[in-house]
């Protein structure tokens, strides 16, 4: 397509203005910009530019979206309108916690509920994305063993199936990572984990379920290791969505967790933001948590405090409350039912298109939880097609790809299609997503080139990423 500065025309305009009714006043030459140089177009032009930009980009409201471990899944609208109201969206961050007494209702009650879908005694919404809340979290832990007096504790244990932040967040928070290797049926080795176990371990970081969509069931025997070293656990939430009011993280013994809102909790996410990843924590770490808190005073009134040992600010204000209102207009809608039932479909779905697939696609051969993983590496072998090709083909058939390449375990996952369709999608979109595969599966041993060269319907079709995401070209160069 055309960029917008290719359609301009000089002397178009999008606005005719009113002519001038004071006296014109002369600006100073010095701070005259001399080449200006705009793009000139019609408003039609410009309307036109921009909706055939917006048709180019794919989101959860175009089309299936299975892209495992982030769960985009369909955001209801009403939660988007309840956010927009004046009342939410139109008050200053500065403004007097008498004038504010709704919103800080609002977050205290947000707090409790994900207090108890967490099984946590304190949570701040602080953190403006899932890492960020990884980072506060490792935090208040640094706090609770230094308060302790136990410094010797500079290590976090990370399984290798773990999500790319949990060891980035770790190095961040200033911790030495300690790899745990996976067992045969892919969960935490135990004999590995008492191994590494020990006297200077401060946390182990768990997912469950991990990232290749399975519950660990190993989860109190791992929790009496790590507690009886004197360690603590924490708990990556972003996956919740499988679990949400079926199965609690505090009473599988976490200390520490993380929600990721922007996948869990009806805020739309990819591009940046704006996200949420509130960090809930047990009784003994509650007064390390950052400030401010919500709290409800003598009278009665909701207040701003700063817990006792709090670690500080970690980030300005109170958090993107946006997105926090939208969490609790969809848990309100949902109630506890609704939640515990769309965690179980989320669930179903998975296993749903799991197994209509797994006779050609390889995969764990027990149940999954909301997601799976496919290996493509026997299909690689024999037909010279690839995880990304299979991928890439997807999007011409209406589809945004799963997610590739992870988890990679080296010799052992290395084609890796991660999918998770969500409780929002029904039979028939994962019907047709079940057929898409099989017959791309099929093209592969008939046509190989083909899947090579996809996608064959978009503006670009195989960028190099990682210039791409480095050295994005941002900047028009050309003439006009
Ligand atoms: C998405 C995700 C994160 C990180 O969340 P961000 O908001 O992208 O920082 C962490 N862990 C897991 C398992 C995730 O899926």
């Amino acid at each position: 397509m055309k960029l917008i500065f290719e359609r301009s025309r000089a002397g178009l305009r999008c606005a005719t203005l009113r002519p001038m009714e004071v006296a014109s006043y002369n600006l100073e030459k010095k701070y005259l910009r001399k080449d200006v140089k705009l793009p000139e177009v019609a408003e039609v032009d410009m309307a036109r530019h921009y909706t055939e930009l917006s048709h180019n980009a794919f989101g959860v409201d175009s089309g299936f979206y299975p892209l495992g471990s982030c769960t985009m899944k369909y955001n209801p609208k009403l939660n988007e309108e309840v956010a927009a109201l004046p009342g939410f969206a139109k008050v200053h961050p500065l403004q007097d916690a008498d004038t504010v007494q709704g919103n800080l209702h609002l977050m205290a009650d947000l707090g409790a509920s994900l207090m108890e879908l967490t099984g946590m005694d304190g949570m701040t919404l602080q953190p403006c994305a899932g890492a960020h809340g990884e980072f506060t979290g490792l935090l208040l832990i640094a706090a609770y063993h230094e308060s302790r007096r136990d410094h010797k504790r500079n290590k976090i244990l990370v399984p290798d199936t773990a999500h790319g932040t949990n060891p980035a967040s770790a190095v961040m928070a200033g911790f030495e990572v300690i790899n745990i290797k996976s067992n045969e049926e892919k969960g935490v080795d135990l004999d590995d984990l008492r191994e590494k176990v020990g006297p200077d371990t401060a946390a182990l970081m768990l997912t469950n379920p991990t990232t290749l969509g399975l519950f660990e069931k190993n989860i109190e025997e791992i929790s009496k290791i790590v507690h009886g070293a004197g360690g603590l656990l924490y708990y990556d939430g972003a996956n919740l969505n499988a679990i949400m009011g079926v199965v609690r993280p505090g009473d599988m013994g976490f200390d520490v967790v993380h929600l990721n809102l922007h996948k869990t909790f009806s805020t739309p996410h990819g591009g940046g933001g704006p996200g949420s990843g509130p960090v809930g924590c047990k009784a003994q770490l509650v007064d390390f948590l950052p400030q401010p808190v919500v709290v409800v005073n003598k009278k009665g009134k909701y207040e701003l405090d700063c817990p006792k040992k709090s670690i500080g600010k970690v980030s300005s204000f109170y958090g993107n409350f946006a997105v926090m209102v939208k969490a609790f207009a969809y848990i309100k809608t949902l109630g506890g039912d609704g939640i515990k039932e769309s965690a179980e479909h989320a669930v179903l779905n998975a296993n749903y298109m799991k197994a209509k697939l797994e006779d050609i696609y390889p995969t764990e051969k027990r149940y999954c939880m909301h997601e799976f993983v496919i290996d493509l590496q026997k299909l690689k072998n024999e037909t010279g097609v690839s995880a990304k090709d299979v991928a890439k083909a997807m999007i011409d058939r209406g589809m945004h790809p799963p997610t590739m390449y992870f988890p990679h375990i080296p010799g052992v996952i290395d084609e890796a299609l991660m999918i998770e369709p969500t409780e929002t999608e029904n039979k028939e979109t994962l019907d047709n997503a079940v057929e898409v595969l099989r017959e791309l599966y099929n093209m592969a041993f008939k046509d190989p080139k083909y899947l090579q060269d996809a996608p064959h319907n978009t503006p670009i079709g195989r960028p190099d990423e990682v210039a791409a995401a480095r050295k994005p070209i941002v900047k028009f160069e050309g003439e006009y």
